[in-house]
């Protein structure tokens, strides 16, 4: 199973709709797939159409109780499942405080949780953090293989980056020495603008700068694919469908199958040519 964990510290960039639409994509492509909200403004779940009620077991359960992930997770599609989460979630950090190994209790879990008799449940584990560093953030970095990060092609793209290499530096070394960045992927792009291609440039070049081998970044993959700003990725949400189902021709789900395609190694172009590469990054036009 691949873990992935959908990280910015910022708000806004875009990473509950790649969340939700790529896992929808990859489901689509024929991937099992999982995602679990760790935001307790809940959006992930809302967007494929879980609102919980005060008495639902959600990933707050998980965190700070008995709940199994298994007892949470509920099925959205044939190949698609949330665990999903609640405003509650906001008071774990809180209650969390004090506990010891707080870090690893979702990794714990899921160790138990996700497997069935013929191993792994699931291809993907894609998880929507909230927009800090702090413990649900932290939970997730202990429990995934590789990062993606979302960015949104601003001035300020860059801005913080270093302090979130830096975490995933850490809890690499400290937690979880699998852990990497793995993908880049450029969200709300307007490619008509000179701001855009001149952030993605900067963005590349960041990735490209020698970096020490096993540097925690050293594997990063900036995509090919461009999430390009579209209407309908901020429409979808308040539908509880994914993109895919709410507007499967737009170009917000175009983007998102193309994403998942890169993802899976698959012909991206009709060419036949492969876009994805197994180490290094795919640099390129979109
Ligand atoms: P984050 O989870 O990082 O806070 P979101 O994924 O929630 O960011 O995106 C922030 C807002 O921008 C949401 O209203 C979302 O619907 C919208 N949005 C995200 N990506 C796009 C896009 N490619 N085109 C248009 N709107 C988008
Ligand atoms: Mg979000």
């Amino acid at each position: 199973m691949r873990s992935i964990a959908i990280i910015n510290q910022k708000g806004g960039v875009g990473k509950t709709t790649t969340a939700v639409n790529m896992a929808a994509a990859l489901a689509e492509a024929g991937q099992r797939v999982c995602v679990m909200d760790l935001d307790p403004q809940s959006h992930a779940s809302l967007h494929l159409g879980v609102t919980l009620g005060e008495n639902d077991l959600s990933i707050y359960d998980v965190l700070t109780g008995d709940a199994s992930l298994a007892d949470v997770r509920r099925k959205v599609s044939e190949r698609l499942s949330i665990v999903p989460a609640h405003l509650n979630l906001a008071a774990a950090e809180m209650e969390l405080a004090g506990e010891v190994g707080r870090e690893v209790i979702l990794r714990d879990k899921l160790a138990r949780d996700l497997q069935d008799e013929a191993g792994s449940a699931f291809d993907f584990l894609i998880v929507d953090c909230p927009p800090s560093l702090g413990v649900l953030t932290l939970n997730a970095l202990t429990s995934v293989d590789e990062v993606f990060l979302p960015l949104q092609p601003h001035f300020l793209a860059l801005h913080g980056l270093s302090k979130l290499l830096r975490t995933i530096e850490i809890v690499a070394s400290r937690l979880n020495p699998t852990l990497r960045l793995t993908g880049v992927v450029l969200c709300m792009f307007e490619s008509a603008t000179r701001l855009a291609s001149e952030v993605s440039s900067d963005v590349e070049d960041f990735f490209k700068r020698p970096a020490h081998a096993n540097s925690v970044w050293s594997k990063a993959q900036m995509f090919t694919t461009r999430i390009r700003r579209n209407i309908r990725l901020a429409e979808a949400p308040s539908f509880g469908q994914s993109i895919l189902e709410y507007a499967p021709q737009s170009h917000g789900a175009e983007d998102y199958r193309q994403l998942a395609r890169e993802m899976l190694g698959v012909s991206a172009t009709n060419s036949g040519k492969t876009t994805a590469t197994a180490s290094g990054m795919g640099v390129g036009s979109a």
